[in-house]
């Protein structure tokens, strides 16, 4: 880990009111998730048993077409978290957001983890697979565990199908989220910090870039390389979760 570009990433930080910090897979690795590319991170190459590609069986279409097999791939993504807990890197966040006057946790994660820790000011942009709600009517559920449910679930109000709120493969955003997401970016950071993602998706590396090129202090905290690596100022190869302990270690520290 280089210690140098933490240190003067804590160096920019200290001067900034406002940051952006993007999060994906990497940030739950060490809760013990997969880092895999699908909703969720879930699964590596190749088809579902059912022989068609994981990006069809978790998508909207299907959902409609066939909602016991989009459910069996939900199942699974909520599964993968079952057990699991936030880590210090979540709890990190959580408390660096004290020392700024805005700090904004955009996640393409489902698994609710910064939300369990307690972050404020949080984007769940792909949503969380916690969520239900009904297809039809109003209804809403927080459910922790889907294990007791009958699949594919139907609204005890009009029997309708009950599913979750994430984004499934060919969904459009949630707006509540892309509106708040749209004034953070209008607003402007200071800082925009890059944590456990390959940046594949445009409105993931767009602030960065744009921060990039504005000249200001960008950070990627990931392992392997992305599509931002290139442009960021401090190029950070490590693991999200000490990573950011040592971050706030050296922000809590007295000036
Ligand atoms: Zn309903």
């Amino acid at each position: 880990m280089s210690a140098t570009a933490i240190e003067a990433l804590a160096r920019d930080l200290r001067a900034a009111q406002r940051v952006l910090v993007i999060t994906g897979a990497g940030m739950s690795a060490d809760s013990g998730l997969p880092t895999y590319r699908g909703v969720g991170g879930l699964y590596d190459a190749g088809p579902t048993p059912e022989g068609v590609a994981i990006e069809d069986a978790l998508s909207g279409e299907m959902l409609r077409r066939d909602p016991a097999l989009c459910w069996k791939y939900l199942t699974e993504i909520e599964r993968a978290t079952r057990g699991r807990a936030p880590n210090v890197g979540h709890q990190a966040l959580v408390k660096m957001a004290a020392h700024f006057k805005r700090f904004t946790v955009l996640t393409q994660n489902v698994d609710g983890f910064h939300r369990r820790a307690g972050q404020p000011d949080l984007i769940e942009i792909h949503g969380n697979v916690h969520g239900l709600h009904c297809t039809v009517c109003d209804y809403q559920t927080l459910v922790e565990n889907y294990e007791y449910l009958s699949l594919p679930p139907a609204c005890p109000q009009c029997s309708a199908l009950v599913r979750p709120r994430v984004v499934l493969f060919g969904e459009a955003l949630p707006s509540p989220e892309l509106q708040r997401l749209e004034t953070v970016l209008r607003e402007g950071s200071d800082v925009v910090l890059s944590i456990g993602t390959t940046s594949v998706f445009p409105y993931i590396a767009w602030p960065v870039r744009n921060a990039a090129r504005a000249g200001l202090p960008t950070a990627e905290i990931n392992p392997g390389d992305s599509e931002v690596s290139q442009l960021v100022k401090y190029r950070i190869r490590a693991g999200a979760a000490q990573t950011l302990a040592s971050l706030l270690d050296l922000l809590d520290r007295p000036a």
